[in-house]
């Protein structure tokens, strides 16, 4: 019988994000860690390895795959209320003790994620596509394990995606390279970058570096693409108003458009010890958000609980814009153009050109997309 990783070094193909060095040796630049890989080895992911001289990615299947609302991934300033196709592979190049999809995240680092292998099912770009189209969805979504990882397998479904009139996105933890998000940038339009915690030693904990997200939040936004930031306010681990006030404040110096997600924590995984993150410590954090000059502040994972802080309004006049509870639309007051109907604002996002088509009162829940 096949192990995992066997079955899935089968489901490959030859990687782009690469450079050849001497000795059969390559050096891959899909994510921060820029893993020198020997012949026969792997990289910190698990997922891409070098075989013969050559760097061989996941291409060819998925792991998970859903249609969720939009406001789930979260994004709150593109299409609201629209349906995103979200497929997720195996394997991640961090590993987060309250990772909350650590069996297909982990697979091939925590015997505990073996059972991952009965969820591959194989598939095409084209056959995804299809599934979005059938699923009414209007944008395509990489994430559930760390997309950056399996990025070639991404742009191969985008690039059939972009064909259909579909939008593509990310939702990533942010440890990325400037070659890999030059890479897609032809492909994407929205990218949602986790900023975990604002202590390098924390992050290093999870399997990362501080500085690599900082630099992609920033160059992410300076490639044009549109950015929303997610802290998962972790108590004991990252709720200090301290730390906090110095997240915000650095989104703010990237730009203060970019819309900056709090959202609640709750016991998952190896991270069982915390009490889940309070209302009040949410609202702290969004207030702290409010008070570093970002004009768009949302608190997740709380819905009803939270007052505003899950609508979208005008920063020049407060006028509402978005009416959300959850991952629910039900009041969309943009105009056409993207601009406050009340003071003519420009708002920045990735809104639909007719306003009319945006769903209100959706189901706001999930729904499982079948591969026939
Ligand atoms: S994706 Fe990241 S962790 Fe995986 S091999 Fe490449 S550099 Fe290493």
């Amino acid at each position: 019988m096949l192990t995992l990783g066997e079955y899935l070094d089968d489901l490959t193909t030859e990687g782009e994000l690469v450079e050849t060095l001497e000795e059969g040796a390559v050096r891959c630049v899909a994510c921060g860690h820029r893993c020198l890989i020997r012949l026969g080895r792997r990289g910190i992911c698990q997922v891409r390895f070098n075989q013969d001289g050559v760097l061989r990615v996941p291409w060819g299947y998925v792991a998970a795959l859903q249609a969720d609302p939009i406001e789930k991934k979260p994004f709150f300033h593109v299409f609201p209320g629209a349906d995103a196709l979200t497929f997720g592979m195996l394997g991640c190049d961090f590993h987060c003790a309250y990772c909350q999809n650590h069996l297909t995240s982990q697979a091939m680092r925590d015997p505990e994620s073996d059972i991952a292998a009965s969820l591959v099912r194989k598939i095409t770009p084209a056959q995804m596509t299809e599934l979005a189209l059938r699923a009414r969805a209007q944008v395509i979504v990489s994430s559930y394990n760390e997309p950056l990882i399996t990025s070639e397998w991404a742009v191969s479904v985008f690039q059939e995606a972009l064909k259909a009139g579909l939008r593509c996105a990310y939702v990533s933890n942010g440890n990325a390279t400037p070659e890999v998000l030059r890479y897609l940038r032809p492909y994407l339009s929205a990218y949602k970058i986790d900023l975990k915690t604002m202590q390098d030693r924390q992050y290093r904990s999870l399997g990362g570096v501080l500085q690599h997200v900082l630099d992609s939040i920033r160059f992410a936004h300076e490639l044009g693409l549109w950015v929303e930031v997610v802290t998962l306010v972790v108590p004991g681990f990252n709720d200090s108003t301290e730390e906090l006030l110095d997240a915000a404040r650095y989104i703010r110096s990237v730009s203060p458009d970019i819309p900056w997600h709090v959202t609640a924590f709750h016991p998952d995984y190896k991270m069982l010890e915390p009490e889940p993150t309070s209302v009040k410590t949410i609202l702290r954090a969004a207030e702290i958000g409010q008070e570093a000059g970002l004009y768009f502040v949302y608190a997740g994972n709380i819905p009803r609980r939270v007052g505003e802080y899950e609508n979208t309004y005008c920063p020049a006049c407060h006028a509402l814009l978005v009416e959300r509870t959850g991952y629910t639309v039900h009041g969309y007051y943009l105009t056409e153009s993207g601009t406050c109907p009340q003071c003519g604002k420009a708002v920045p996002g990735v809104w639909p050109e007719n306003a009319q088509q945006v769903r209100l009162g959706g189901p706001g829940i999930p729904r499982w997309v079948r591969n026939r």
